[in-house]
């Protein structure tokens, strides 16, 4: 095998430049690990904290457009441009409507939605000259399924699917595919603050049972961004154990 080729097991087969933002812990910190052993390289952003081993660290608030495009030259230069994103950055701000500021709510969309459009506007340039490329999008079920008391999450989650859909209509002529990934309650430090008996009630909702790890999510990330996934474009993917089924 060359250098530039991976083990044929794993649905990609070229070893590509990838960025994952948010990297430093939870669902992005699995995604960068993950990519990176199935032979990619890897880079991962993270503003407090590390990165996972055999990926390359770099500093990046993605509210912050230089930051950001900082970072993509950083990347550009020990990588080569990025031919894989995954935009994973996300925080909440959570209050019942009613009492939410003006502040928690832009906070959250100037995070999740604006910060995630920032990152692939950055990406698509190089992507489109080399007629290839991967976008995958983090959204959530509550993009679809609504929640109480995050008016501002799952509308910039739900902002996403709009986005990824109409980039994946104005770049898949140009091999570029772009995707969202929705997942359901996973164990990180974000679900980490919820009390037992909510998690309890979350499982009873959902049909597998269980909350889901941070490897479920990777797995699909893993096939949605390979080579042979090429024919899906602007697709939700729910992994979420049957939580959101119905929409
Ligand atoms: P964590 O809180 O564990 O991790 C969030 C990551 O995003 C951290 O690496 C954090 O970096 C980074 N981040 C936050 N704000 C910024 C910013 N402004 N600039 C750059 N990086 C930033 O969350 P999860 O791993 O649980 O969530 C990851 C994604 O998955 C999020 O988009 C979330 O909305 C989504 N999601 C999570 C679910 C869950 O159940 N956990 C369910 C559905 C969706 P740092 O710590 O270095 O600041």
């Amino acid at each position: 095998m060359s250098q530039d080729t991976i083990d044929p097991q794993t649905p990609s087969h070229t070893a590509r430049s990838v960025l994952v933002t948010g990297g430093s812990k939870g669902i992005g910190r699995a995604i960068a690990a993950d990519l990176a052993a199935a032979g990619h390289k890897v880079a991962a952003t993270y503003r407090s904290g590390d990165v996972p081993d055999g990926v390359l660290g770099v500093q990046c608030d993605i509210t912050d457009p230089e930051q950001v495009e900082a970072a993509f030259k950083a990347v550009e230069e020990a990588h080569g441009p990025v031919e894989i994103l995954v935009a994973n950055a996300g925080i909440t701000k959570d209050g019942l409507l009613m009492r939410m500021s003006d502040a928690d709510f832009e906070q959250v969309i100037d995070t999740n939605l604006t910060g995630t459009f920032r990152v692939v506007r950055r990406a698509v340039r190089p992507m489109m000259k080399a007629r290839h490329g991967r976008i995958v999008l983090i959204s959530s079920v509550v993009a679809l399924l609504g929640s109480a008391g995050q008016v501002n999450y799952a509308s910039s989650k739900a902002a996403l699917v709009g986005m990824s859909r109409s980039v994946a209509r104005e770049l898949g002529g140009r091999g570029i595919t772009c995707n969202v990934v929705a997942p359901g309650f996973i164990e990180t430090d974000m679900t980490a603050v919820l009390s037992d008996d909510l998690i309890e009630s979350y499982k009873k909702s959902i049909p597998v049972g269980r909350l889901g790890s941070t490897d479920d999510i990777a797995a699909a990330v893993r096939y949605l961004t390979s080579d042979a996934a090429g024919y899906v474009t602007g697709a939700v993917v729910p992994i979420d154990g049957g939580l959101g089924m119905g929409h």
